[in-house]
């Protein structure tokens, strides 16, 4: 038999031309958004004044199987998709380990990760509704870097609220972003209500994902042609991100593979989402049965400690409620936490598939996880983000059991990104300043009863 290529590429004519909604295949839906005052359902056009139409109308479309990708996203997709599948022969190899491994690299386009392939559909959109301009927050800056390169392709304005502790810590982002053409803002800032009650509460914050949501939103909400947009959680954006999942299946198919295990990192669940979308419906449809796996940080375990119920999407409480997994809308994960994926709650479709036991989960401390980095760089030769890190150490762990069981079992895990704007945390892990905050069962029942 020829040996597996190293990188399995498609052909840009593989390129998927619609987006499959994982939603049709679900016989339990994700519960619907909810109004946070009359908790009656929300209709598509109570989102308009929030999302753009054509973005409302795919958020609530629990029926349709199939979308078309616009042609000029398509084009824009081009650029830099499909993606490479790679086979990690090396990193096997170190492991000692029968399993057969194999990544999708997200991270090989100038914004660094999957981001880009929502903030092409959502600046896209916007553009063709004749919006003026688009605000959102970032808080590791890849979504802000992603929505930037597509606001620039597009030629609308936008506005970045980014996470203050990212804001200082990143200034290279920051500059990336405002080369794209952007206008970006620490959060909480001077500009919004919501920003100005978060700095009289506490001056010296450094910020938080809900926080920097409810600025945007604000601001967008308060200015005329503008609407918010949001990179993760939502179900368009899982929508969006399952070209992942049928470029990974498509390059499988053509190396006579099926993964046994699928592994993703879960900040709100956009990418693990996208990945594991086609074969979540061979999974509820009977066709066949891998085991999908989240991988969540110890210090912000919305899976595996946090409660299944409606919640604010941000902190200011100014979004609907959304039925997911949550720590509380208050919630910010410990000063020390370098890794990524802090968000509180998690997207409504995985929380159902968790919630119905067709999705597992995990949480691992951020040492550990730069640990299995250290392997995956050394080995693979590519510097991964420290949110994609969570997916590589869930990955290596069943690679070990395999060892031990002596199983060949075929493992696929989502690359997200690319690492080089968070050489700050490389550094602690390396100088071993690094250190673990799990919170305890006490901290995390004060956030979900606030
Ligand atoms: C944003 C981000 C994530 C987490 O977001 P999801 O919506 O859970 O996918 C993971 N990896 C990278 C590189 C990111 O930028």
């Amino acid at each position: 038999m020829a040996k597996t290529p190293n990188r399995i590429l498609l052909s840009e004519d593989r390129i998927p031309t619609q987006w499959y909604n994982l939603r049709a295949d679900m016989p339990t839906k994700p519960a619907p958004l909810i109004h946070p005052g009359t908790k009656e359902e929300l209709p598509e056009e109570a989102l308009y004044p929030i999302f753009c139409k054509e973005l409302a109308h795919q958020e609530l479309d629990n029926e349709s199987r199939y979308v078309e990708i616009p042609e000029e996203v398509q084009e824009a997709y081009r650029t830099f998709r499909p993606s490479p599948l790679h086979r990690a022969y090396r990193l096997e190899k170190l492991l000692d380990t029968p399993a057969r491994i194999y990544y999708k690299f997200e991270g090989n386009n100038t914004s660094g990760s999957h981001k880009l392939n929502s903030a092409l559909a959502q600046a896209y959109y916007a553009k063709a509704e004749g919006l003026r301009g688009l605000t959102t927050e970032t808080g590791a800056g890849q979504w802000g870097t992603a929505l930037a390169m597509a606001c620039a392709f597009f030629r609308l304005p936008l506005t970045v609220y980014m996470v203050k502790g990212s804001y200082n810590q990143k200034p290279y982002r920051r500059s990336i972003i405002q080369t794209f053409g952007a206008e970006i803002i620490a959060s909480p800032s001077d500009t919004t209500n919501a920003g100005r009650a978060i700095l009289a509460h506490d001056p010296e914050t450094t910020g938080s994902l809900g926080c920097a949501i409810s600025e945007a939103i604000e601001k967008a909400v308060s200015s005329e042609g503008y609407r918010y947009v949001l990179g993760s959680v939502l179900n368009q954006v899982l929508l969006h991100q399952s070209v992942i999942g049928l470029e990974s299946k498509a390059q499988l198919e053509s190396v006579d593979e099926y993964p046994d295990i699928i592994v993703g990192c879960a900040g709100g669940g956009s990418n693990l989402g996208g990945l594991i979308a086609p074969f979540m419906a061979d999974k509820l449809t009977g066709r066949a049965n891998p085991r999908m796996i989240a991988v969540e940080p110890a210090s912000c375990p919305s899976f595996t400690r946090g409660t299944y119920k409606y919640d604010f999407c941000d902190t200011g409480k100014m979004t609907p409620l959304a039925k997911m997994y949550t720590l509380g809308s208050d919630f910010i994960p410990g000063a020390n936490h370098a890794g990524g994926l802090r968000y509180h709650g998690m997207s409504p479709i995985l929380s159902t598939l968790y919630h119905e036991g067709d999705l597992e989960a995990v949480a691992y401390e951020q040492t550990n996880v730069f640990e299995a980095a250290m392997q995956f760089a050394r080995t693979e030769g590519i510097l991964p983000a420290p949110e994609s890190s969570h997916a590589i150490r869930g990955a290596v762990n069943e690679a070990l059991k395999c060892k031990e069981s002596g199983e060949a079992k075929c493992i696929l895990f989502g690359l997200t990104g690319t690492g080089y704007f968070d050489m700050l945390a490389y550094e602690q892990y390396l100088n071993g300043t690094m250190t673990d905050t799990i919170p305890t069962d006490e901290e995390l029942a004060k956030y979900i009863n606030a």
